[in-house]
């Protein structure tokens, strides 16, 4: 998320009124302490979407959605945080403060230390000395023209990247905050083909690097980290893709670089890949501005089929419909485009597949469907990927399928999705979900705040939701501010989370009195800790199970097995 000093943040909430805003989209009604009206974000006959002024909060009791004012705007305008936050500030009459031209500058900083290293490194490509480069895009089928108009380049093997830098005014700062130096002052990119990543508008965020010897690794290598460039959030061809995307309605997501590029050649332009990882709630977000519509074309191997499961998960969440195209074994696009040409291509995604149909197919690969317990497995974990759909029309309408598909009764089918995951658990342990003691835990926090100190000393011993709610926290505490509901939801980078936590501090009961909360607090670390615990005891026993079948020694696991349960009877 872009860095905004939460005490700016803050000032704009406080200076906005988040009734009137959504009042602009939401016809609400006053119910108690908060307002009520229809949902925006699913179709519902009965308003179950709540507006919470004093915490500044709004969830939605039947799809899930919640979040603060700068969510809210994020999902109805289409826009991204930092343009929420801009449209807010504007709205309040807050003016744009101080920081946030530091902010910009440090990014200012890197785009321009980025954009000389583009211009250096495809100068290098095109010059002789850049011929092993240059001879393997050739080879890739990259045509000079689109090495030129995309700025393609080659990093040498040795270090010239700071030298050059220098004769144009560019510090070694510079490079070493974009990433372009590693910590021992070499140059981070070596003897690879670079492709520059840029945003929407253009600007060159960082760098993918493609190794040219086969002994290098990793094959691939991105830019590290900096305040421009994330690899959760950017997609390679964007800048290009973005127009397409929103006229043709869909966004093709493949894997690799090439694919990208071979796509856009074969006037597939609407084709974007993240950056070697499965979709992530960010660059859903940013898709989302483009289109409601998704075709998944992943490498038909098993880091790929697993890659497109994931995104299906994640897209079916963040509410798109989803095609997937699985390509036959040892093709990707690139290499299916060249071997039988771009109309077979557009037959074949004309062709592809139905996301239930390709989750089932998947699954299926995993779960014998012949045997009662196999299709038990697999129609509760259909149902769980189904459940996440927010509209809970379209959610219904996969939950009949499903039962037609699998010859299972949609009720059961149902109530599948709304069972919890059944962890292992030791015999004779108290079997309290957990779900339960997170929003608990939670809720104390937020109704609570002189429990965050403690919360912090538990790191690293409760769940990873949890964690990840510390981890939010501590991003808020650090601009010494105390953490706000509202705050704690601006730091959740992941939609999932920003929605429970919405819901959280929605329900959140004030009215506790002291001793209620401290008995609860205790409770829940209890809970989350005998949780944690039983989930790495679980873990365990796996490994020293697989272990024993391969025959090889398991000591070191049993000892911390027994540690392990020791510390869970002291719990
Ligand atoms: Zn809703």
């Amino acid at each position: 998320m872009e860095s905004f000093p939460q005490s700016v943040l803050d000032e704009i909430l406080g200076k906005s009124d988040i009734v009137s805003v959504i009042g602009e989209h939401v016809a609400l009604k006053r119910a108690g302490r908060s307002y009520r009206g229809l949902c925006p974000f699913h179709e519902e006959k009965t308003p179950s979407f709540y507006v919470q002024p004093d915490k500044q909060v709004y969830y939605c009791f039947g799809c899930g959605k919640g979040g603060n004012l700068f969510t809210f705007l994020m999902a109805v305008e289409k826009i991204s945080f930092a343009e929420a936050v801009a449209l807010a500030a504007s709205r309040a009459g807050v003016a744009v403060p101080q920081f946030s031209a530091a902010g910009d500058r440090r990014r200012d900083e890197i785009l321009e230390a980025n954009r000389f290293a583009a211009q250096f490194y495809h100068e290098t490509l095109v010059s002789p000395a850049g011929a092993q480069g240059f001879a393997y895009l050739t080879d890739r089928g990259i045509p000079e023209e689109t090495v030129r108009s995309l700025l393609l380049g080659y990093a040498p093997r040795e270090d010239v990247l700071a030298a050059a830098a220098g004769k144009r005014g560019v510090s070694r700062e510079s490079l070493f905050r974009a990433g372009l130096l590693n910590a021992e002052g070499r140059d981070f990119f070596r003897n690879r083909v670079l492709f520059p990543i840029r945003d929407q508008r253009g600007s060159i965020l960082g760098f993918g690097g493609r190794a040219l010897d086969d002994s290098q690794m990793p094959k691939y290598l991105n830019t590290p980290e900096t305040p421009a460039f994330s690899k959760s959030r950017v997609l390679f061809g964007l800048e290009t893709a973005h127009r397409a995307v929103r006229e043709q309605d869909f966004v093709i997501v493949v894997e690799g670089y090439f694919d990208v590029l071979r796509l856009h050649l074969a006037g597939f332009a609407n084709a974007v890949a993240p950056l070697g990882t499965a979709l992530t709630d960010s660059h859903l977000r940013t898709l989302r501005r483009f289109t409601g519509n998704l075709l998944l074309l992943f490498d038909a191997d098993d880091a790929g089929a697993a890659a497109a499961m994931r995104s299906v998960a994640a897209g079916l969440a963040a509410g798109f419909t989803i095609k997937v195209g699985p390509l036959p074994r040892g093709f990707d696009p690139d290499s299916f485009i060249r071997e039988y040409g771009k109309d077979a291509f557009r037959t074949f995604i004309a062709g592809s597949q139905d996301v239930l149909d390709y989750a089932i197919s998947q699954l299926t690969r995993t779960y014998d469907l012949r045997t009662p317990r196999g299709k038990a497995l697999l129609a509760r974990e259909l149902a769980r990927l189904f459940s996440e759909v927010p509209d809970e029309i379209e959610r219904d309408e996969y939950f009949k399928a499903l039962s037609k598909r699998l010859d299972i009764s949609k009720e059961l089918i149902e109530r599948a999705a709304r069972l919890p995951e059944a962890p292992e658990r030791p015999a004779g342990q108290q079997t309290v979900s957990a779900p339960k003691a997170e929003d608990l835990f939670v809720e104390t926090l937020l109704s609570h705040p002189s429990y965050w100190e403690r919360a912090f000393r538990l790191r690293g011993a409760l769940t990873p939701r949890i964690e990840q709610v510390l981890a939010c926290a501590e991003k808020c505490r650090t601009d010494g501010q105390t953490v706000k509901p509202h705050a704690l939801i601006a730091a959740a980078e992941d939609a999932g989370l920003a929605d429970w936590l919405s819901r959280i501090a929605l329900q959140a009961d004030t009215t506790r009195s002291s001793d209620q909360c401290e008995q609860i607090f205790r409770d829940c670390v209890r809970r989350l800790r005998t949780q944690r615990l039983s989930a790495e005891v679980a873990a365990l026993r796996q490994q020293i199970r697989q272990k024993r079948d391969l025959g090889t020694p398991y000591e070191e696991e049993l000892r911390q097995m027994q540690t392990l349960l020791a510390d869970m009877k002291k719990g």
